[in-house]
């Protein structure tokens, strides 16, 4: 529910009504806009309080939020969040790619891969460590030498890095060497999982369940927002369907829907989506026109040799041809593709 103040309200009636939230067993927030001033109250049945709310002095109204998810929603914070990762923000109406690697394979292959995307203008780079993988017997990543050489490619080339936490009991050691935690698809609706990085010092970067709706994609989120974490970017990567032609089927309505309904930033995984590297680059520019935060794309300097994903990774060359259209597409859009922050900044994450 939200408690809608009159703009002239006094501190001091605000803090009646926090005071009374409280004392009724819910959870009372503050919540400072542009042109309102409302109290957000959350809890089981809310409504209940409704009237007993509504007779305090400064207030104007009381309405339900109309969704299961709440703090999410544009009802509760209508002006977008804007994620900062490290210096780069997501958000903010810029286009942000994020490239690397599906796994940290060698220290070799993530740093070349790393200067790579780099230079063909990436805001961040990306690889898995820890790899969630349909078998048992396939390559699951290398762990802790995996999060170092991530760790060592941000210093070498200023990107800030994201990677995927498969554990609540890795998301200590994660956060300490990324500096942007992935939950990913498997993962989606691993409640666990979710609260734990909502008591986590990085943003989040939730990629969307396989089968997932939309509805149970943002009640994902509000776990990690209602455990304290703000900082949240949805990541379509394809949903499962009967099309057997694409990997997954991308779901490129889900970006104006998302933004219709959360304040939340969504970018697109065209590489997941599709599984086929000719298909990244035409759904790559139709994701920056559906009006899309940015981009999440796999780049391998040898993807006929990859331990993972080769079919849908792009080669450094690839990715710099795609990098060009984008720029060019963004003009036409009134867009901007985002730059990487300056490497002292993003060398030592906040
Ligand atoms: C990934 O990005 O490395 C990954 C495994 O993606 P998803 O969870 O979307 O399959
Ligand atoms: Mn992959």
């Amino acid at each position: 529910m939200l408690v809608l103040m009159n703009v002239q309200a006094t501190p001091a009636q605000v803090a009646n009504v926090i005071k009374h939230v409280r004392e009724r067993g819910f959870e009372p927030i503050e919540l400072p806009g542009a042109d309102r001033l409302a109290i957000g109250v959350l809890g089981s049945n809310p409504g209940s309080i409704r009237d007993a709310i509504c007779d305090l002095p400064g207030v104007v109204d009381a309405i339900p939020v109309s969704k299961p998810y709440k703090q999410v929603t544009r009802e509760w914070h209508p002006e977008p969040t804007v994620v900062d990762v490290s210096g780069v923000n997501v958000g903010d109406g810029s286009f942000v790619v994020i490239a690397g690697p599906c796994a940290v394979e060698s220290r070799e292959q993530v740093l070349t891969t790393a200067r790579d995307v780099a230079d063909a203008g990436a805001t961040m780079f990306r690889g898995g460590a820890f790899k969630p993988r349909s078998s048992p017997y396939s390559f699951r990543g290398l762990g802790l030498d995996g999060l170092r050489h991530l760790a060592e490619a941000r210093e070498v080339t200023g990107l800030p890095v994201v990677t995927e936490v498969l554990t609540p009991a890795d998301v200590e050691l994660v956060s300490e060497f990324a500096d942007m935690l992935q939950v990913g698809t498997r993962n989606a609706q691993n409640f666990a999982l979710l609260e734990a990085v909502g008591g986590a010092r990085r943003p989040v970067l939730l990629k969307r369940g396989l089968s997932n709706t939309i509805e149970e994609w943002l009640l994902a989120a509000e776990y990690v927002v209602a455990h304290g974490n703000p900082n949240v970017v949805l990541c379509e990567r394809g949903i499962r369907t009967f099309e057997a032609a694409t990997r997954n089927t991308l779901d490129l309505s889900a970006v104006p829907v998302v933004k219709s309904l959360s304040h939340l930033p969504v970018i697109v995984d065209p590489s997941h989506a599709t599984g086929h590297r000719p298909l990244v680059p035409p759904m790559a520019r139709a994701a920056l026109a559906a009006g899309a935060d940015g981009l999440m794309i796999e780049v391998h300097p040898d993807p006929e040799n990859a331990l993972s994903d080769g079919a849908q990774s792009l080669t450094p060359a690839a990715f710099a041809e795609l990098m060009g259209s984008l720029r060019r597409l963004a003009v036409a859009l009134d867009r901007q593709v985002a730059t990487a922050p300056s490497p002292m900044r993003a060398a030592t994450p906040g």
